[in-house]
């Protein structure tokens, strides 16, 4: 069904890509030539389209800016070395597209027309995917309400858009992170489990004034007592303790992250112990000053893995063992960097494979 699905293509007159420094590229500042744009109205996506990327036109009355019914995803596209392109598990971001489409009341992209959108935005502009070491090509599939209405119900029309643009290797700084006992990023009943565009904006202020602290991070705790862990940043948040390796389990303000799931298959797969739980600050602090504590990172698609060097809590200051030297985080960051540039066997198959125009049919 999907490879007929009917898109329109209208190619840029010139491309940009000439213009562009692959040797420094600021996260999300820079945007291949295309973009894909589907609308929904009537009850129906329709109007599949790829053109240029560049402004678009709506009223100022959307009710996107006004009530926040809008959610995106994150995903990453690799060069192999032998030039194919692959993107890694968008099946499950288009899973989690649609949980976040319901709970905002938005309305669900069929699957399949979402993994086409990519794959055939990805494959014109796959000239754009970085074929240097640990560079990619971000995805950024998003959707907002486009009703011209002040009126606080859901909207009757919405856009679909995807972005990409290429991205160097991720700041990857060992974090010194302040766990958050005021402000909340998710609370219970509410949508932290969606990638919901109002999550983030909250989230500017206890973060800016965690920075202005020095720290680089948060990590968020729930929002009832302060007394559990839940999330580092827009990332899921892990620990080895007692050689078992401890997560948080997702709950509604919990974001299910890919590469928290990523992560998770391949300790199972290397026989680690595994434990979803609540786990209690408290019993972090006690496991760090006891030395029973090896490794802590935040997961996510931006960094894939964020080394924890230091933990703030209430005015003291934790440090945990030197990064560089931890075996765990660093094994998984060596593994997904083979599997998702091609030099090791897919044996999960999560690389999805961006077939070109010409080799299909
Ligand atoms: C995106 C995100 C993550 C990580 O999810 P991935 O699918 O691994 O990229 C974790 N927490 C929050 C709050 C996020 O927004």
């Amino acid at each position: 069904m999907s490879d007929k699905l009917n898109i329109s293509i209208t190619k840029t007159a010139q491309s940009r890509l000439a213009d562009i420094d692959f040797n420094n590229l600021p996260f999300g500042k820079t945007f291949s030539d295309h973009m894909f744009i589907a609308d929904y109205s009537d009850g129906t996506w329709k109007d599949f389209r790829i053109v240029p990327y560049g402004e678009i036109g709506f009223s100022p009355a959307i009710s996107a800016l006004h009530y926040g019914q809008a959610f995106f995803e994150g995903i990453k596209a690799y060069k192999h070395a032998d030039g194919n392109v692959s993107i890694f598990r968008p099946d499950k971001n288009a899973e989690r597209f649609n949980l976040s489409a319901q709970r905002l009341c938005m309305p669900e992209l069929p699957v399949d027309i979402f993994l086409k959108s990519l794959e055939t935005l990805v494959d014109l502009d796959r000239d754009w995917v970085p074929s240097k070491a640990n560079h990619s090509l971000y995805i950024r599939p998003f959707m907002f309400a486009t009703d011209p209405f002040l009126g606080v119900t859901p909207s009757a029309t919405y856009k679909y858009i995807v972005l990409t643009g290429p991205v160097g290797p991720y700041f990857s700084k060992n974090l010194k992170v302040k766990v958050e006992t005021f402000y909340s990023r998710a609370s219970d009943g509410g949508f932290g489990f969606a990638k919901a565009a109002g999550n983030y904006g909250g989230s500017m202020l206890p973060a800016m004034k965690a920075t202005q602290e020095g720290f680089d991070q948060l990590i968020w705790t729930d929002s009832k007592e302060h007394a559990y862990v839940e999330e580092l940043g827009a990332a899921n948040i892990m620990f080895m303790m007692d050689g078992k390796l401890i997560t948080p389990s997702t709950r509604d303000t919990i974001l299910k992250g890919v590469t928290r799931d990523t992560v998770l298959t391949l300790a199972k797969g290397w026989n680690i112990p595994i434990e979803e739980r609540r786990i209690s600050v408290a019993e972090i602090i006690k496991g760090i000053k006891e030395g029973r504590i090896t490794d802590a990172f935040g997961v996510g698609t931006a960094a894939t893995i964020a080394h924890i060097a230091e933990i703030g809590h209430e005015g003291e200051l934790y440090t945990l063992p030197d990064p560089a030297k931890r075996i765990f985080s660093n094994r998984v960051l060596d593994t997904l960097n083979e599997l998702r540039y091609g030099r090791s066997a897919d044996e999960h198959g999560w690389n999805f494979a961006v077939r070109s125009e010409s080799s299909k049919d």
